[in-house]
């Protein structure tokens, strides 16, 4: 099964090369492991007269009663005229025409396979795939698989048919059953088909049922190996390292407690709180994953936690993913503990020379209590006198890796607590952040009107304008954002600019200020501190502002181009607004013309506030792979074939099995369990984002 797939009849060197570029298949086991992405029913034959143009893969028998040629360059085209007696379709070809007229033959018994589309009134099926009738065996059909294929593909005639007939051809040559993956117990117990019957079902199923069951062990497969990998990690973890033992709640936090908070916590909070702190006391270290949709309050809660490790001797830090994030943070968290005879400092990039040279040393003499930045607080010129508590801010942007980084800041590392307002589905959590303990605050503080959001067409702008006025009006502030997208990035900006110069003709005695990315840091901070200082009542701007940015006076965020960001994107920025106990507004503007997935992206951000809800929604409409951070987060391994947005129960029984593995085989030594251990090791050496971490 390892030999060059290049050695399979009717592959050879070229075919093999393109094999290896565009599905990254080099050997035969490689090939087996892709799998079908749908199959068909041939069991059943379709007469002309049923079709329609909405109709999925059919076939029809019958003959091709004349060719003709239409269209020039890039619009010719071969037709064929296919009849079975109750009607007549169009087969049609726009590559590869002289090949199809040298193969088919007018008068001949086919049977054409393809999906039925319409145009200018006639059904037509284009590249179908055509049999001659009298080798077609329909008893033996049954389901017949369709691969993926690219375009360089299909141009070396690799089409789903021709890895059709290579699977077979390989499974044809399996002299004994391939080496089981799992073990014997996991496969009994939970009624598994062996691998190689699921191997060969999931490529020509017999039947519906068959293909469940193939597929159903394989998915096991998949998510029982993502699921041992992180909880045989976090175990590693767990024995290796010893956390540092916090063991009071002293002078600092009661007196912050008493005397400095401004308002009540809320309930989540206080829950959330009482978890940090039986993690910091256990003599474990924490690695705690706070959840919490956007004005949650979870940076009261991380200034806290860290208050905790200030009194108990510890110096803290928190990582934020941009500038103005960070020093935002430190902003808020320099004036909440004014008083209290802590130093807090801002490390961020553009902070150098003597300024950062002090700050370096007060770190190393333990003056500095909290250092609060960006990425550059993770940079090896950068060292703790006692380095207690980690926070990170927005998860979503830091790896596994970077985490680890972290801990090479101290002798023991210190307890992490990351910070998201992505609320991540659950079944994803379990996967990208499945090391991590969960703490989620799913309540709002008191008095917070929900955000009415409301989607607006371009020509509606004059109607919107005047509900801009009336909230300037009242004193409240506007964001205006534009998409900056890689790809366009000299495009959009030109888009933000001339934005930014129509909203000044159109507001003449409001002050308006400008942020993006392409900025230098002093001035995006100047233009930032316009706004924040209530200065300018309107702010155009791109995503930077996505992430973290409070400004509760600021009570409108319209979103220009909304179809072009995603789900999670748009209840960020929404999420800018609406912090203050005034009613807050959210308007997407679009054009009128709106692809499907857009308009539903749309429909859902109206319908509701609820991140979790929209979580779950964003992960139906894109699929996991696309989610941020499924890259970078190295604790997954690739899926072959489970699917985080569908197979979400399948992966909370499995991770039950997979902890059952874990607390029964602690140490990775049972006999029986060996061919799992053996395969975790195989797989971990194959995957690139895993080896950075270990
Ligand atoms: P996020 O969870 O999005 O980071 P923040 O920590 O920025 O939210 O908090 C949002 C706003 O809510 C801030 O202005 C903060 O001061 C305020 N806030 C936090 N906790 C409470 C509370 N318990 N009661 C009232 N306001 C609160
Ligand atoms: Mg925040």
């Amino acid at each position: 099964m390892t030999r060059d797939i290049k050695f399979l009849p009717g592959v050879g060197p070229q075919r093999a090369a393109i094999l290896n570029k565009e599905l990254g298949v080099y050997s035969f086991q490689d090939l087996l492991y892709c799998f079908p992405y749908k199959y068909v029913d041939r069991s059943r034959i379709y007469s002309i007269r049923e079709l329609e143009g909405s109709m999925p893969y059919i076939q029809l028998k019958g003959e091709i009663l004349s060719f003709e040629t239409a269209g020039e360059g890039r619009q010719r085209r071969l037709i064929a005229h296919f009849s079975d007696g109750t009607g007549v379709v169009d087969l049609i070809w726009f590559q590869g025409l002289k090949y199809v007229l040298s193969k088919y033959k007018v008068r001949q018994q086919y049977v054409v396979f393809g999906r039925p589309s319409v145009f200018n009134g006639r059904i037509n099926i284009a590249h179908p795939d055509i049999d001659l009738a009298e080798e077609v065996n329909f008893s033996t059909m049954g389901l017949q698989p369709y691969y993926s294929t690219t375009e360089k593909m299909k141009r070396s005639m690799l089409n789903s048919h021709a890895i059709e007939k290579m699977v077979k051809n390989i499974i044809q040559q399996l002299q004994t059953p391939l080496p089981e993956t799992l073990s014997s117990t996991i496969i009994s117990v939970n009624h598994l088909m062996p691998l190689t019957e699921a191997l060969m079902n999931v490529h020509f199923p017999a039947n519906a049922e068959i293909l469940r069951r193939a597929q159903y062990r394989l998915k096991f497969e998949d998510l029982l190996y993502i699921q041992l990998n992180i909880l045989r990690y976090a175990k590693d973890r767990q024995r290796k390292y010893r956390g540092y033992v916090f063991q009071k709640v002293g002078a600092i936090f009661n007196t912050f407690y008493a005397t400095h908070l401004p308002f009540e916590l809320t309930n989540a909070q206080k829950r959330v709180l009482k978890e940090i702190r039986r993690d910091l006391g256990s003599g474990r270290q924490m690695n705690r994953l706070l959840q919490g949709d956007v004005g949650s309050g979870k940076t009261l809660v991380a200034l806290m936690s860290m208050l905790i490790a200030l009194d108990n001797g510890f110096q803290t830090c928190m990582m934020a993913p941009t500038e103005i994030l960070a020093s935002q943070h430190y902003d808020t968290i320099l004036q909440l503990t004014s008083g209290l005879g802590i130093r807090v400092e801002l490390l961020t990039g553009s902070i150098k020379g003597k300024r950062r040279e002090a700050i370096l040393n007060g770190l190393l003499t333990g003056d500095v209590h909290i250092l609060i930045g960006t990425h550059a607080v993770i940079e090896d010129t950068v060292n703790f006198a006692s380095l207690g508590l980690v926070v990170i801010d927005e998860q979503h942007r830091f790896g596994v890796a970077q985490r680890a980084r972290l801990w090479a800041k101290s002798a023991q590392p210190p307890h992490v607590l990351v910070m998201t307002a992505t609320p991540i589905p659950r079944t994803l959590a379990m996967t990208l952040y499945g090391d991590l303990d969960v703490s989620v605050i799913d309540e709002l503080p008191p008095g917070r009107k929900p955000i009415a959001t409301i989607h607006q067409f371009d020509s509606q702008r004059a109607y919107m304008y005047r509900s801009i006025r009336q909230q300037i009006a009242e004193g409240r502030q506007i964001y205006i954002v534009y998409p900056l997208i890689k790809e366009s990035e000299k495009i959009d900006l030109k888009n933000l600019e001339e934005g930014y110069q129509h909203i000044r003709e159109v507001f003449p005695d409001c002050a308006v200020c400008m942020v993006h990315g392409r900025m230098k840091p002093a001035e995006k901070e100047e233009q930032m501190q316009r706004f924040v200082s209530g200065e300018a009542q309107i702010m155009v701007a791109t995503t930077v502002i996505e992430v973290g940015v409070n400004v509760p006076n600021a009570s409108v965020m319209v979103i220009e181009n909304a179809e072009r960001f995603g789900l999670s994107q748009l209840h960020q920025l929404r999420g800018r607004v609406g912090r203050g106990a005034d009613q807050s507004y959210c308007i997407l503007v679009t054009g009128y013309k709106l692809a499907e997935d857009s308009r539903k992206r749309l429909e859902i951000m109206v319908r509701t506030n609820d991140g979790f809800e929209i979580a779950e929604a964003d992960l139906k409409l894109r699929g996991p792979g696309d989610l941020e951070g499924t890259q970078q987060s190295g604790v997954a391994f690739d899926l072959k074939i489970a699917n985080l947005a569908q197979d979400g129960q399948l992966l909370q029984y499995v991770r039950d099995v997979a902890q059952t593995v874990i607390d029964t085989d602690p140490d990775g030594t049972l006999p029986e369990n060996e061919v799992l251990w053996r395969q975790l090791k195989a797989l971990r050496k194959t995957n690139v984002n895993w080896a950075a971490i270990s």
